[in-house]
């Protein structure tokens, strides 16, 4: 038999569940009934040999104080109303003849046991006899009596044999019976269970290439399910996300690029159309060379986000002494910003800040945040930049008194090409945070930005030691 996707029966969760419950419930229900049995047989055998012992007592107490003829009356009486075939009771006299004896001619062959010569006056020995000729086994107790004479008393254990034969027989039934009803339960339960598993299977095999949409609905089987539907979701929601990230960056790509070749293909046209003087086709060559510089910046810029985030940049690391690093870069900035008319101040620790990274990416990494920094802060503002130290941090933090970032562009604006509103009339190609992330995260460390629209921002790094 096979399931609709080809998998057997025999190998399906369901089917294992169910067979583990039936065979462990059987298990218990036949350790069960066994100690009821042993229980039940132990205490029969008891009863058993508790009345055969009274009895011989009491046929020697009969013998001795009333003599053989009385005996024998009291064997007749006891015999008849138990009945000839489920007791005998008989005396032998020490040679092993019988003096009184039942009714014997269904009893079939009954021996003395061997052990019973050595035995005191007194002493009995129990037996239980199987090959007597009879079907059933038979109890049999011998009582050496004074003068060496012994009585010996049997009983049939036919009843007892019939009353564990049929307790085997219904025991039998109702386990037949439990398996079966177990077995359907189990499988009921089992496959109640499994059903949530499969309405996840049942998802994924819906989600074809396009459909990214759907998500496993929850269900009520039970919290691990339903943790495993919502691990399931989220890795959706995951793939979602960097799908639509990727087109976004296709997208943007295909944007920024499509103005520059443009704009290299109008040149190309103008020279093929017309003859133009020496002058204007210089004129263009340089346009054309500004344009390929920006194109090639552009892609080399990416290429070395996509190698930083991938871990696989090789990190020229060494010891790295921030101080030096940040001041050297305010430096370089001052010219630019006063250029522009803003201050730029640094405030730096007296002492050398050591981390371990690569001096040049680092570099990039703090130009980058302060070109931003000047070119969105208007004339007449300022840029600050800081570095500090926690027990187990550079902090770097740039802060300038610029237009701010809008809350709705916050969280964007680390994404690759992503540029907010308000800088599209600024020179930029949205790449230069992702790019400080790709460098701060490849450092094992973070970036954060705190900012208000009209009043400034700063964004600050922290770099482990
Ligand atoms: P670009 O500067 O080329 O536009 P970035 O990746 O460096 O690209 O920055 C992404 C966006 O973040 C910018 O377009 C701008 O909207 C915003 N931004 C970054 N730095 C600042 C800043 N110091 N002040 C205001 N906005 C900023």
């Amino acid at each position: 038999m096979s399931s609709k996707s080809g998998t057997r029966i025999t190998r399906t969760v369901t089917f294992r569940l169910t067979l583990w419950y039936a065979a462990l419930t059987a298990a218990l229900v036949v350790a069960f009934l066994g100690i009821f049995f042993l229980f039940m047989t132990k205490n029969l055998g008891k009863r058993v040999d508790g009345d055969i012992r009274d009895e011989v007592r009491e046929t020697e107490t009969v013998y001795l104080s009333r003599g053989l003829e009385e005996l024998r009356r009291h064997i007749d009486f006891e015999t008849e109303s138990e009945g000839k075939n489920r007791l005998f009771i008989r005396m032998l006299n020490p040679r092993g003849e019988v003096s009184v004896s039942s009714d014997m001619s269904t009893w079939g062959d009954i021996r003395l046991p061997s052990e019973v010569r050595d035995i005191p006056v007194g002493a009995e020995v129990m037996q239980t006899l199987s090959h007597t000729g009879r079907e059933s086994k038979v109890r049999v107790i011998t009582r050496k009596i004074s003068g060496g004479n012994l009585i010996q008393i049997g009983y049939n254990l036919h009843d007892d044999e019939r009353l564990a034969r049929r307790y085997y027989k219904s025991s039998g039934i109702l386990i037949v019976l439990l398996l079966g009803c177990v077995g359907v339960m189990g499988w009921f339960m089992a496959r109640r269970a499994m059903s949530g598993v499969e309405r996840v299977t049942h998802t994924a095999i819906g989600i074809g290439k396009t459909d990214l949409v759907s998500r496993v609905p929850m269900g009520d089987e039970g919290e691990e399910i339903n943790n495993l539907a919502r691990a399931f979701n989220d890795m959706l929601e995951r793939i979602q996300g960097v799908i639509m990230e990727l087109k976004e960056v296709t997208n943007n790509i295909a944007h920024d690029l499509r103005s520059p070749i443009t704009r290299i293909r109008g040149i190309a046209e103008t020279t093929m159309t017309g003859p133009l003087d020496m002058e204007e086709y210089r004129e263009m060559a340089q346009i054309v060379v500004e344009e390929c510089d920006r194109l090639v910046g552009m892609i080399n810029v990416m290429l070395e986000i996509a190698v930083t985030e991938a871990g696989i940049h090789d990190m020229a690391r060494s010891e790295v002494d921030m101080s030096r690093l940040v001041g050297g870069a305010g430096e370089v900035f001052r010219p630019i910003a006063e250029d522009k008319g803003l201050s730029l101040l640094v405030n730096l620790p007296g002492e050398p800040v050591f981390v371990q990274g690569d001096r040049h990416q680092l570099q990039r990494a703090i130009s980058n945040l302060l070109d931003n920094a000047i070119k969105f802060t208007p004339h007449g503002g300022t840029v600050t930049l800081a570095l500090d130290t926690n027990q187990a941090h550079a902090i770097i933090r740039v802060t300038d008194t610029g237009i701010g970032i809008p809350g709705k562009d916050l969280p964007r604006i680390f994404e690759r090409f992503y540029r907010g509103d308000q800088s599209r009339s600024t020179p930029g190609n949205g790449l230069g945070l992702s790019h400080v992330q790709a460098i701060v995260h490849a450092h094992a460390g973070e970036i954060k930005v705190e900012s208000a629209p009209g009043k400034g921002s700063t964004f600050i790094v922290s770099l482990p030691f």
